[in-house]
């Protein structure tokens, strides 16, 4: 019988456009990586595994290797970035959540479906060359999730 579950739920994961495949990583908020970075680095003593701007929404990423997920922080690189509204309104902290996705077109069809507002109705280019696409946190119970799909999924 327990057995029986397990296949069960082993076989809901390969859905193909419907189920999650788990967090990828924790989108972290900053008003600057340089002064933030140290904390992570020194104190949690995590891996620092690159930087990069994403010009298209005015932020600086710097990517943390966790261990068994990443953590993104995110500094705005100009006042127009959504970072910048922020951090302004609440602070430094934690802005979202990434779900792993291997079809994003399909999971952005199925929530659609189940009625989920999404702020990118189609994927966008994010950090890391990723496929991403952002959900509503008035769909979310107020967490601002993303969708990302890493480019050897595609
Ligand atoms: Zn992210």
């Amino acid at each position: 019988m327990y057995y029986n579950k397990i296949i069960l739920c082993y076989n809901k994961q390969f859905v193909r456009g419907k189920n999650m495949q788990g967090i990828d990583h924790i989108g972290i908020a900053v008003k600057s990586i340089d002064e933030a970075l140290p904390f992570y680095t020194n104190i949690l003593q995590f891996k620092h595994v690159g930087t990069e701007i994403v010009e298209s929404q005015k932020v600086k990423v710097a990517f943390i290797n966790a261990i068994n997920c990443k953590i993104e922080l995110l500094e705005p690189t100009d006042e127009k970035s959504p970072i910048h509204k922020f951090l302004q309104k609440r602070g430094e902290g934690i802005h979202h959540i990434a779900l792993t996705s291997k079809d994003i077109e399909g999971n952005i069809t199925y929530l659609k479906e189940e009625n989920i507002q999404l702020i990118d109705e189609s994927p966008r280019k994010g950090a890391g060359g990723a496929l991403v696409s952002f959900l509503h946190p008035k769909s979310c119970r107020g967490v601002l999730y993303e969708l990302c799909q890493h480019k050897e999924d595609e």
